[in-house]
C-alpha cells in the first residue's frame, strides 16, 4: 500500500465528464488499497476567465483581492470532484488550503509555503478518505490568515510541496500531454515523449517557457527527493519521470523559503576570447561556433550582448590550455568579417585575456528569488570585485571576474551564503548520452538595456539590488565586451531579460536612478522571443552552440543576444521569429519522433 499524491490540472477537470473520468481513476487506485491525496486546478480556463473578469474592473487590481477571486476556481473543482467520487461510493472530502494549513508568506499572488499541516489530512486518511486539496492556494502567516494563491500554474507546486511534507511515495501529475516532450506539442506536433529527465534539466526547461511544470514544484521534487511522475489523464502509460539527485534531509519547515544556495564554485582554469564589432546579421555566430567546434575546442560560456549599430560583440571562454587554438580561429575568422558589407568600415577585433576566474553560486533555492543573485553582486562589489561577465541559470549565478580577485571573492560569497563547506572547483555535470534533450520558448519576456553603464565595481549590485528589492526577477544578464569612454569613465552597456509584466515597472526603477548613478539611456524592448536547449551532457560535446546558431541562420533568423550556462544555451531572437526558430533548432537536433502528439484544444 502506498501514500500517493495525484495532481489534475485544469483541462483534465474541464467538464463534468472529465471530473467523472478523474474520480473513476482515483477511485481505481484507492480500491488496490492505496491512500490518496488528490490536488486540482481550477476547471478549464476558469482562471483566465476571473483574470479577465477582473481586469475588466480595474486595470491594476489589488494583489489581496486577486487572491480572493482566484482562489475561488479551484474550490468549484474540489468540491465536484469529491461529490464525483462519492457518488461512485468512494468516501471523499474536499478541504481548501486555508483547511489543510498550506501555510504561506504573505505574499499575495507569489506566496511561498512554509510549511504544511499533516494532522488533517492524515486523519482522513485513516478514515479511509480520498481528501480533495484545492491546488495553488495557501493561507498566510500573519494573524489575519489571509488568503493567498502562489502564481500561475501553482497547482504542480501544491502537489509536491503536499507530497514533499506527507513523505508521499510518488507524487503523479496528470496533464493533458503524455508527459513532459522534446518540446510543446502545440507548436511541434512530432515532439517525443522523454521517459525521464533530470531535476536540473527539467528546471531549466520549465523556467524557459515549458509551462508543464511549474518550475517550483521541480525545486521542491529536487530539494526533497519526492519521486515525480508526469502522466497523461486519458491513457494508463506511464509518462516522464523527473530524477532528483541525491538527498540532503533538509527540514520541513520554510519549505520554499529555506536556504537558497548550497555551494560556492570557482574555477580558475578558464581563459576569454571576444570578438568584437562583428556584423550583426544571421549566421556569424555559427560561422564563428562552426569553426571553433570544428577544431575540437569545447567552450563555456557564450555571451553575445545587444547590438550597437551594425555590430555586434561576442564572447566566451575556454578551458585555458587550448587558448591558443581558440585565439587562432577567432583571429582567422576576424579578417573575413570585417570585409563584410554591413561592417560600414568598422573592424572586428580580437581581444584575448587569460587572467579570468569564474566564482559561481549553486542552489535550487534561488528560483523566483531576485535578491539571491542581487546579494552575490553586492558581496562581491563590497568586496572590491569587478564583474566582466554574468551567466545565470535557474540554479546557478556564475561570474567572471579577475583571476587576481579569485580568493577574495570565494571568501566574501562564502560568508554571505553562510556556506561553511570548503568552496568546491567547478564540476561538469554527468554527460547523458543526448547532449541536447528539450527545446522551450518563452514569448513572455521583455528586453531591458542601460547604455553606457561605468564599469567599476558595483553597477551590477546597484542594478539588481534595485530590482529585487521591488521584487522582479531578471535572467539573462549581459554585459557587453565593448568599451565606450564617456567623460573620461569606461562604460559597458547592460542587458537583461525579465518578465513583460514586470518590464515597465523596471525601467521606471532603473531611469529614476540612472542620471544619480551616471547611466545612459535605459531602452525597452517587448517584442522578443527567447528560445532555448538544455541538456546536462551540452558539456564536452564541441559544436552544439553551432548547430543551434546554423539553423537559426540557415532560417535567416537574426540572434539579438546569446547566453549560456553548463546545461542551456538560450537566443534571445524577434517575437515574430520566435515559433519558426523553436521548430527549426527541434529539427536541427533530430528531436521529432515519427508519430504527432495529439492535444486536446
Ligand atoms: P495543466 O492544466 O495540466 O497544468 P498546463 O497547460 O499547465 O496543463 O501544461 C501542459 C501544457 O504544457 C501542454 O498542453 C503543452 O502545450 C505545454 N508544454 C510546453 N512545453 C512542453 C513540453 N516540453 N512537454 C510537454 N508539454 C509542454
Ligand atoms: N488555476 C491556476 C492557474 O490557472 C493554477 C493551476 O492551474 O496550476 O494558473
Ligand atoms: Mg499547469
Amino acid at each position: 500500500m502506498a501514500l500517493i499524491v495525484q495532481k489534475y490540472g485544469g483541462t483534465s477537470v474541464g467538464s463534468v465528464e472529465r471530473i467523472q473520468a478523474v474520480a473513476q481513476r482515483v477511485s481505481r487506485t484507492a480500491q488496490l488499497g492505496n491512500s490518496i491525496v488528490v490536488v486540482v486546478s481550477a476547471m478549464g480556463k476558469t482562471t483566465d476567465g476571473l483574470v479577465k473578469l477582473a481586469a475588466d474592473i480595474s486595470p491594476n487590481p489589488c494583489r489581496r483581492e486577486m487572491d480572493m477571486l482566484l482562489s475561488t476556481g479551484e474550490q468549484v473543482s474540489i468540491a465536484l470532484l469529491s461529490m464525483a467520487l462519492q457518488e461512485i461510493g468512494q468516501p471523499a472530502i474536499s478541504l481548501t488550503g486555508a483547511q489543510v494549513g498550506i501555510v504561506t508568506e504573505a505574499e499575495h499572488t507569489r506566496a511561498r509555503i512554509l510549511n504544511i499541516e499533516t494532522k488533517r489530512l492524515k486523519h482522513c486518511l485513516e478514515q479511509g478518505k480520498v481528501v480533495v486539496v484545492a491546488g495553488f492556494q495557501g493561507i498566510s502567516n500573519t494573524d489575519e490568515f489571509e488568503i493567498t494563491t502562489l502564481g500561475r500554474g501553482g497547482s504542480d507546486t501544491s502537489a509536491v510541496a503536499l507530497a514533499a511534507a506527507l513523505q508521499a511515495d510518488f507524487c503523479e501529475i496528470y496533464t493533458d500531454v503524455p508527459g513532459i516532450l522534446t518540446t510543446d506539442p502545440r507548436l511541434v506536433p512530432e515532439a517525443q515523449l522523454m521517459d525521464e529527465i533530470t531535476c536540473d534539466e527539467m528546471l531549466e526547461l520549465a523556467s524557459l517557457g515549458a509551462k508543464v511544470l511549474h518550475p517550483r514544484a521541480v525545486e521542491i521534487a529536487r530539494n526533497y527527493g519526492v519521486p515525480l511522475v508526469v502522466r497523461s489523464s486519458w491513457t494508463d502509460e506511464p509518462g516522464t519521470l523527473v530524477t532528483a539527485p541525491p538527498q540532503l534531509g533538509r527540514s520541513l519547515i520554510n519549505l520554499e523559503l529555506a536556504r537558497s544556495v548550497d555551494n560556492v564554485e570557482f574555477d580558475t582554469n578558464q581563459a576569454r576570447v571576444a570578438l568584437l564589432r562583428v556584423p550583426d546579421k544571421p549566421g556569424v555566430a555559427a560561422h564563428l561556433f562552426r569553426e571553433i567546434a570544428d577544431q575540437d575546442v569545447d567552450v563555456d560560456l557564450i555571451i553575445q550582448s545587444i547590438h550597437e549599430g551594425n555590430t555586434n560583440d561576442i564572447a566566451f571562454t575556454v578551458f585555458k590550455p587550448i587558448l591558443n587554438k581558440a585565439e587562432a580561429v577567432a583571429s582567422a575568422i576576424a579578417p573575413v568579417l570585417r570585409t563584410h558589407p554591413a561592417m560600414e568600415g568598422e573592424e572586428a577585433e580580437v581581444m584575448v585575456q587569460s587572467n579570468i576566474a569564474k566564482v559561481s553560486i549553486a542552489g535550487a533555492g534561488m528560483i523566483g528569488r531576485p535578491g539571491v543573485a542581487a546579494k552575490m553582486f553586492i558581496s562581491l562589489a563590497e568586496a572590491g570585485v569587478n564583474i566582466q561577465m554574468i551567466s545565470t541559470s535557474e540554479v546557478k549565478v556564475g561570474c567572471v571576474i579577475d583571476s587576481a580577485d579569485c580568493d577574495k571573492a570565494v571568501a566574501a560569497l562564502c560568508q554571505a551564503f553562510d556556506i561553511k563547506s570548503s568552496p568546491a572547483p567547478y564540476a561538469p555535470h554527468t554527460p547523458h548520452t543526448h547532449p541536447v534533450r528539450g527545446v522551450a520558448l518563452d514569448m513572455k519576456q521583455a528586453r531591458l538595456a542601460i547604455r553606457y553603464v561605468p564599469d567599476t565595481s558595483g553597477m551590477a549590485a546597484k542594478i539588481f539590488g534595485l530590482l529585487a528589492q521591488n521584487n522582479i526577477s531578471v535572467d539573462t544578464i549581459i554585459q557587453s565586451q565593448r568599451c565606450h569612454i564617456v567623460n573620461d569613465i569606461p562604460t559597458r552597456d547592460i542587458a537583461f531579460t525579465v518578465t513583460r509584466i514586470d518590464a515597465e515597472l523596471a525601467q521606471q526603477i532603473l531611469q529614476q536612478v540612472a542620471t544619480e548613478y551616471g547611466w545612459g539611456e535605459v531602452a525597452l524592448d517587448n517584442a522578443i522571443a527567447k528560445v532555448s536547449i538544455v541538456g546536462a551532457g551540452m558539456v564536452g560535446h564541441p559544436g552544439i552552440a553551432a548547430k543551434m546558431f546554423e539553423a537559426l541562420a540557415q532560417h535567416q533568423i537574426n540572434i539579438q543576444m546569446i547566453t549560456t550556462s553548463e546545461i542551456k544555451t538560450c537566443c534571445v531572437v524577434d517575437e515574430h521569429q520566435g515559433v519558426k526558430a523553436l521548430q527549426v533548432i527541434h529539427e536541427a537536433f533530430g528531436l521529432a519522433g515519427s508519430e504527432k502528439v495529439q492535444v486536446p484544444a
